[in-house]
């Protein structure tokens, strides 16, 4: 399984998150994008496609390690 780190500009940590989202000018409703981001930017990746009236979802992009 390759490592997947935060898409955020500048950060390096490991990716818990996936933020899949569209485009609906350049999109058709089939296409998706995908990014990967860490706990601290998910939310602030999130914000920032919906604020742009993108459709947008977000997803852990594992499961949790069993206890
Ligand atoms: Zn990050």
């Amino acid at each position: 399984m390759t490592e997947a780190v935060c898409s955020r500009a500048g950060c390096r940590a490991d990716a818990q998150w996936r933020i899949d989202w569209r485009n609906p000018r350049i999109h058709d409703a089939s296409r998706r994008k995908t990014w990967v981001a860490c706990d601290e930017h998910a939310p602030f990746l999130r914000d920032y496609l919906s604020s742009r009236g993108f459709p947008v979802e977000v997803a852990r992009l594992r499961e949790p390690a069993a206890q």
